[in-house]
């Protein structure tokens, strides 16, 4: 059987894998092989919602959105004008909405975000309802505007980041499953293939997304991911609803979004309850529940719609760690990084992802103070030093 070597091996062609191998090749890092069982964007890429926002109460999180962000309106010059060209990013906006309990986190928390550069600010429900007029506003206290928020598509990323790399000298191999790590001691020294081939390297990096606990536990590495369906639900309007932007909505825990064809994209934010699911084998129709869940909630939220209907729907599985944020992280063996857990929000903050890989396999640190590599530490979970928000929602604890 074949043996390759090369400096770096990533398995996994999501958004994470791809990302880090185009932010390797920008760092000068060429001879990396990414290792995709199927296609590029063929996991969960593919059902993401692919909101963008920088409000995170979590500094870390919001500075890496801020760097995706950038890399999104400047993806011409990120990617080469022809692969840049349209990555399906659309700046509409992003308007999040908070009930009395949680103004005075609300204003702690784009407070914190300007901080780390993030262009955010308070407006109030005049604004928001020339924004969103169908919307009734009368329970929310206050809102936060993201102008340069929007919402992207995840799998064009995907596409994106692994031709620049392809662009610039990285193998990608598709249809081409990893049986497992190769270890010396304590050393991952490179990837067994399921035909038997090898590939040696230095640096492995795991970007698995859901299947990554049982991809590593051989290897006596627990990664601490459940896996939860999470269900979209396609509402059409009944109406043109003209450029809207993005809308959090904590009250109620719902976000909708426009769909490039005039359709609304609905999505539960109440994730108090986890939905644990086999990735390899769960159902992509939306339940009755969700269905009564999303009735329910653009009803209440937007009552003036009154000609909508329900379109359609499908189901992702998120890879949800105890924390509710990623592993972007060196060890436990030398020689491997893990990029997973990413908890149902990698997409806006695969960009920065990508580099704080290429970081870590070329420095072993960040590049970017904002941006710690403690915080997404493996270690953190056996340590129980979570990361949290110091600003956390009443009632939207999943709101990182
Ligand atoms: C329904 C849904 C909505 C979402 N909405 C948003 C959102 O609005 N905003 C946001 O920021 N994020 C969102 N996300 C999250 C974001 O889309 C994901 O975090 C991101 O796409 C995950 O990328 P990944 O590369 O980690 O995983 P994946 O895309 O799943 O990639 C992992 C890859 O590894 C491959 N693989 C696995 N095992 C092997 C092996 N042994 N050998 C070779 N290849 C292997 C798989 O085939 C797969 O292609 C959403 C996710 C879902 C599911």
């Amino acid at each position: 059987m074949a043996t390759e070597t090369a400096q770096v091996v990533i398995v996994g062609g999501g958004l994470e894998g791809a990302a880090a191998a185009w932010a390797l090749s920008r760092r000068g890092v060429t001879d990396v092989v990414v290792l995709e069982r199927g296609t590029v964007g063929s996991g969960m890429t593919g059902k993401s919602s692919g909101i963008v926002r920088c409000h995170y109460g979590v500094s870390s999180l919001a500075a890496m959105a801020a760097v995706g962000l950038e890399i999104f309106e400047q993806a011409e010059e990120a990617f080469g004008p022809e692969i840049g060209a349209d990555i399906g990013f659309r700046q509409t906006g992003y308007v999040v909405g908070v009930g009395e309990p949680n103004v005075d986190q609300l204003r702690r928390s784009l407070a914190a975000q300007r901080a780390v550069g993030v262009e955010t600010e308070e407006i109030d429900a005049d604004e928001v309802a020339k924004l969103w007029p169908w919307a009734d506003l009368e329970p929310f206290a206050a809102f936060g505007w993201e102008r340069r928020g929007g919402y992207g598509d995840a799998y064009q990323t995907a596409q994106a980041f692994a031709a620049a790399a392809r662009a610039a000298g990285v193998r990608i191999r598709q249809g081409t499953a990893v049986a497992g790590l190769l270890v010396e001691g304590e050393r991952a020294v490179g990837v067994r293939l399921a035909d038997g081939g090898e590939v040696h390297a230095d640096t492995v990096v795991v970007a698995t997304g859901v299947w990554t606990r049982p991809f590593l536990a051989p290897y006596g590495i627990d990664v601490p991911i459940r896996v939860h369906r999470e269900e979209i639900v396609m509402v059409s309007p009944g109406t043109d609803l003209g450029p809207v932007p993005v809308f959090s909505d904590l009250v109620s825990l719902q976000y909708v979004r426009p769909e490039v064809g005039g359709d609304m994209l609905f999505g539960n934010s109440d994730l108090a309850e986890l939905s644990i699911a086999d990735p390899d084998d769960y159902s992509n129709h939306p339940t009755d529940g969700i269905v009564e869940t999303a009735v329910e909630k653009v009803g209440t939220r937007f009552p003036k719609l009154t000609e909508a209907s329900i379109a359609q729907g499908y189901a992702g599985c998120y890879d949800v760690t105890p924390d509710w944020n990623p592993i972007i992280s060196r060890g436990p063996l030398d020689g491997l990084v893990i990029a997973a857990g990413f908890s149902g929000h990698g997409f806006k903050i695969s960009p920065a992802v990508g580099r704080l890989v290429a970081d870590l396999v070329v420095d072993g640190a960040s590049s970017d103070p904002r941006i710690p590599e403690r915080d997404f530490r493996f270690a953190r979970f056996a340590e129980g030093d979570l990361l949290t928000t110091p600003y956390p929602y009443v009632g939207a604890g999943e709101m990182r």
